[in-house]
């Protein structure tokens, strides 16, 4: 098993350590191929994941976030992080939190970290990815946006993972599993790995 940096697991964020695991091998495979990117940096927990993976192979991830929070880390929501809001702006702010976590765990030279929203940087993209890891916002247009913007630059035998793909609709939001079926329904991907709320989806 690999070995992951002290204080990794403890990183705020709503990934167990075994789909981050997961999400380190899947980039280990897939920097070889290509460019990784991962939409929803938060506070870089998932993104540390990738960058080990791309670390074995001198690659970097592409992490988008524009760490002003989803719908659901706003004040008074159920996610809200009181440690989280900037005491500059009285807005949640994640990105401060993000570096510092990127740079304690030593791989702020395998992440470059887009702060914007990803429809806007989708509209620039050019680059062809082995990797998407879609973990953006959780309403369902934010996420049928990130699903629709961003298979287009997936390459043949590249993956797709997306997070918080529950069953049950008591288990969590659904629209991160309207756009797994999506992906699955369109019969351009097959299932490749499925771990807790994880799914990592294969490009044919
Ligand atoms: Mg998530």
């Amino acid at each position: 098993m690999a070995k992951f940096p002290k204080g990794l697991s403890t990183i705020k964020g709503f990934l167990s350590s075994e789909e981050g695991e997961s999400l380190y091998k899947i980039s280990k495979l897939a920097s070889n191929l290509g460019s990784i990117l991962e939409i929803g940096s938060y506070c870089g927990k998932s993104t540390i994941y990738l960058a080990l993976g791309c670390r074995k192979n001198g690659k970097v991830v592409f992490t988008i976030d524009h760490h002003r929070g989803s719908e659901e880390h706003q004040i008074g929501e159920f996610f809200h992080d009181p440690d989280l809001v900037s005491t500059q702006t009285g807005e949640v702010d994640s990105f401060l939190e993000f570096r510092k976590n990127i740079f304690d765990m030593g791989v702020e030279n395998n992440i470059v970290p887009i702060v914007a929203r990803s429809s806007i940087v989708a509209s620039a993209w050019q680059t062809p990815l082995a990797m998407i890891f879609i973990d953006g916002g959780h309403s369902l247009e934010t996420a049928l946006d990130d699903y629709r913007n961003w298979s287009q630059f997936l390459m043949k035998d590249g993956f797709l993972a997306i997070h918080d793909v529950f069953e049950a609709p008591e288990a969590g939001g659904q629209a991160p599993r309207a756009i797994y079926d999506l992906a699955i329904a369109s019969g351009l991907f097959s299932l490749f790995l499925e771990v807790a709320s994880l799914r990592i989806l294969k490009r044919l």
